[in-house]
């Protein structure tokens, strides 16, 4: 990994870098097959060697996306695929994660989260995911979209602070979790992996975030980037099928905000004064 790329520690001591790739909405057009898969490579020679997927994404169809670009390269990369709460019963999440291997093409996941809260009581899905764990089809678990209140749960139940991530919204325009998630997380070494850093593509055309990126010579997605990067504890994940946007994301590593490019987003995008419920897109 080239060595630009800072790194963060998982709970189980491995490191992971701060920058992933996301990859909604791949694998939805043949057309677009070639672009997202180039974009994806990119990332990889670039060190962004975190992808994010799920079974949901194109129905399957952007882990196969996923397949092809890491194709030759799969022991460079940390694969990151979900399943969703309709598959989480015990016999679910072994089917769904054998066809999700498959779709990968891969014999493990580094690291598969439950999509976000379901019906399913929650100690059969960490009894599905340490079983599987013990097979060597995962290597971690973790979870999608938990407030507090359902992390707090979690970790009491036996097993569950094998947690080792929870991926949940999390940009300048959405700053909810920062009252209590954030800390709770921080305080017990939990990384939070921001999903939409760029708020869908929305913050890259908010005239807000323009004279912070003037000051840089930057792009307002690069500041939006790279103010989610600067978060203590915080991996983000943003999708790019252009490769000229994860050049930029890449290279929105290396910008530093300085205190006034933070007190002027402070007062752009407020932090929250109360608590209020977990977004989600
Ligand atoms: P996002 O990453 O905030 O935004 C993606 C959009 O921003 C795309 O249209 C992309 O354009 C554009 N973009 C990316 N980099 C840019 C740049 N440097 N300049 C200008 N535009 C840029 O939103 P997201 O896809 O919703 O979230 C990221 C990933 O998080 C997803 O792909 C998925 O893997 C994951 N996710 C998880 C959940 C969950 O429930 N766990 C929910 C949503 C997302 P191009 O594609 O044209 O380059």
């Amino acid at each position: 990994m080239p060595s630009t790329v800072r790194t963060l520690k998982l709970p189980s001591g491995e490191a992971v870098p701060v920058l992933g790739q996301g990859t909604w909405k791949m694998g939805e057009d043949r057309r677009h097959r070639a672009d997202e898969v180039a974009a994806l490579k990119l990332g990889l020679d670039l060190g962004i060697t975190l992808i994010d997927t799920a079974e949901m994404y194109a129905s399957g169809g952007a882990e196969e996306v996923v397949a092809e670009a890491v194709a030759g390269r799969r022991d460079e990369t940390f694969l990151v695929s979900k399943v969703l709460p309709s598959n989480a019963s015990r016999a679910g999440v072994k089917r769904a994660c054998e066809a999700s291997l498959k779709r990968l093409a891969t014999d493990r996941i580094d690291l598969y989260l439950l999509h976000w809260p379901g019906s399913v009581p929650l100690s059969e899905t960490v009894e599905a995911f340490e079983a599987l764990k013990s097979q060597g089809k995962i290597r971690h678990w973790g979870v999608s979209n938990f407030d507090r209140d359902e992390m707090e749960n979690l970790v009491s139940l036996p097993s569950g602070s094998n947690v080792q991530t929870n991926q949940v919204l999390y940009n300048l325009s959405r700053r909810g979790l920062e009252f209590d998630l954030a800390p709770w997380s921080r305080q017990r070494r939990i990384p939070l992996m921001a999903y939409s850093p760029v708020e869908q593509g929305a913050l890259a055309r908010n005239a807000r975030l323009e004279a912070v990126a003037a000051r840089h010579n930057a792009t307002p997605a690069q500041i939006a980037l790279a103010w989610v990067l600067m978060q203590d504890g915080v991996i983000a994940i943003p999708k790019a099928g252009r490769q000229e946007h994860v050049r930029q994301n890449a290279a929105a590593l290396d910008i530093a905000l300085t205190a006034e490019d933070l007190a002027d987003l402070d007062r752009a995008f407020p932090p929250p004064t109360r608590k209020r419920g977990l977004e989600m897109i």
